[in-house]
């Protein structure tokens, strides 16, 4: 398995501090890694710095730890680690409770949980223009075995996390828990103390992780109380979501892998323009969302440059599947129509609609995608999709056909290109978001005709906990093969033969304890798109 695109190393940027007590420490623990993480002239310029874990850690309010532990973008023989330091998580300036200093973050992943077989460690010096994040490439591991790892800082440990490492060659199972739309007012993290529970390789997170809006008080309220539009803001929001102990169990436990929707910038954002601001283009905005998202998730990213920062990746899962990351938002073009003063929904008055030739993916992505759905050398292609593809007519009140805009209905020439590249690609799968259902539908060749191949299946994840859609669409999508109006997660289950799509539904959403079953089960064999209900 490889991230199959030119990344530039995560780390090269990134100030290391040389030499302090811990990191002599741990070298004398007989540990070594020349890796770009570690140290980078090693113990003996232990003056260089002049600074000791110890000395950052004594400027600290208390425990930094309070945001929890996660794992991310695992390969065979790598993972990232994650924490973010905030001993006053909801400080009002989004700093966690930090100053400017740097603070030295000693990391360590082992074998057994007890960390008696230490496998690696090293110093991160967590930096206040990266909110204090640390993303720690882990390296040199085995493939699919389980680590633990953990976080030290002063007199502070982190919870331990759990990640298991992906395998490699020619795997006979991938597992992974598909999750979306997880806005905390209105509803609790049942779907992610489930998910935690469960024996997975991956999470793959299609977006709105946070929403934008003023908290709402209520059951629970994120913070600030105010739409957010600056970096302090975004840090913020994403701190009263990582307090959330179902969330931080399911990073411990599980290894994520990320996308992002609108809602990690704004509502319906497209390109650079970003509706709800005042100006409608306001990139200071989105530049500040991009950088607390990256310093929010466990990727294996270059820190974002201003309001840049490309997101898609791939990962091979040896010869069974690979999973194509997508990123529909940052390089697209705006919808075709947008009526003020934010009605994305084509109700059949709008002309361009079918006239131009709009980038949803952006030529770059396109062309990316293009490539590996063409390369083969695995059995299944899995996309990760944030917005639907196959189509949907949600249906005007007049019983005219409607369809919203900001999904592929609103990029049909983008999307007919992306149909013809699946149609000669292995076995496609799309997985996808957003729309606040579970659907299960049929990819047409051409969509909304009945009459031309069906090319894949699109099993669309329910909620984690945003407030459901909850319009019947099935009569106007007749290549819709179920709809859930639940909230939940999707499980799937790769092996070389098939994929099972389980629907993880949550019996009560307000509810962190609720129940959670099973509501549906689909399967589809390699060769054949047409999935089945079982
Ligand atoms: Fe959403
Ligand atoms: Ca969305």
């Amino acid at each position: 398995m490889t991230v199959d695109r030119n990344q530039p190393n995560p780390f090269s940027r990134r100030r290391f501090l040389t030499g302090s007590v811990a990191a002599a420490a741990l070298i004398a623990t007989g540990c070594s890694d020349d890796g770009p993480n570690r140290t980078a002239t090693g113990p003996s310029t232990s003056s260089a710095a002049g600074r000791t874990t110890t000395s950052h850690a004594a400027k600290l309010a208390g425990d930094p730890f309070t945001l929890g532990v996660a794992s991310g973008d695992p390969l065979p023989d790598r993972m990232i680690l994650w924490t973010r330091l905030a001993p006053d998580a909801l400080a009002a300036d989004g700093s966690g409770g930090m100053t400017a200093d740097p603070v030295d973050v000693i990391w360590e992943i082992a074998a057994d949980e007890r960390f008696a077989k230490m496998v690696d460690n090293g110093v991160y010096t967590a930096l206040a223009d990266q909110g204090h994040s640390v993303h720690v490439d882990a390296k040199a591991l085995d493939p699919a075995t389980e680590y633990w790892y953990r976080f030290r800082v002063g007199e502070w440990t982190s919870p331990v996390g759990r990640a298991r490492t992906l395998p490699a060659d020619s795997p006979r199972r991938l597992t992974l828990a598909v999750a979306n739309c997880q806005m905390m007012e209105t509803g609790a993290y049942a779907a992610y103390r489930h998910m935690a529970e469960q024996d997975l390789d991956l999470v793959l997170h299609l977006g709105d992780y946070i929403y934008e809006y003023p908290g709402v008080p209520g059951a629970r309220m994120s913070q600030p109380d105010r739409a957010i539009v600056n970096l302090g803001d975004y840090r913020l929001r994403y701190a009263s979501y990582h307090l959330d102990p179902d969330l931080q169990a399911a990073h411990a436990r599980l290894p994520f892998v990320a996308t992002w929707d609108d809602h990690e910038v704004a509502n319906n954002y497209m390109g650079d323009v970003v509706p709800a601001s005042p100006t409608g283009a306001d990139l200071d905005r989105k530049a500040a969302a991009y950088q607390a998202w990256w310093e929010n998730l466990p990727v294996r990213l270059d820190p974002p440059d201003g309001a840049v920062l490309d997101v898609y990746r791939r990962f091979d899962i040896g010869n069974l599947a690979r999973i194509h990351v997508l990123d529909e938002r940052q390089h697209a073009d705006l919808p075709p129509c947008r009526p003020e003063p934010d009605n994305t929904t084509d109700f059949g008055d709008c002309d361009a609609r079918s006239a131009e030739d709009r980038t949803r993916l952006g030529t770059d992505q396109e062309a990316w995608l293009a490539e590996g759905l063409a390369k083969g050398g695995v059995t299944w292609n899995l996309l990760g999709n944030p917005v639907v593809l196959a189509g949907v007519d949600a249906g005007a009140p007049e019983g005219d056909p409607a369809y919203y805009l900001d999904v592929w209905d609103g990029f049909p020439q983008a999307r007919q290109r992306l149909l013809s590249q699946m149609a000669d690609s292995a076995n496609p799968v799309v997985l996808t978001g957003d729309y606040h259902q579970g659907m299960v539908l049929d990819v047409h060749e051409t969509p909304f005709d009945e009459t031309s191949p069906i090319i894949a299946p699109e099993f669309m994840a329910c909620p984690i906990s945003s407030v459901l859609f909850s319009q019947d669409v099935t009569g106007r999508t007749p290549h819709l093969r179920q709809q859930l109006d639940n909230h939940g997660y999707l499980a799937v289950e790769v092996t070389p033969d098939q994929l099972t799509a389980r629907f993880q539904v949550v019996a009560d959403v307000a509810d962190a304890a609720s129940a959670v079953t099973t509501a549906a089960t689909w399967v589809v064999d390699a060769g054949d798109p047409v999935t089945r209900q079982v």
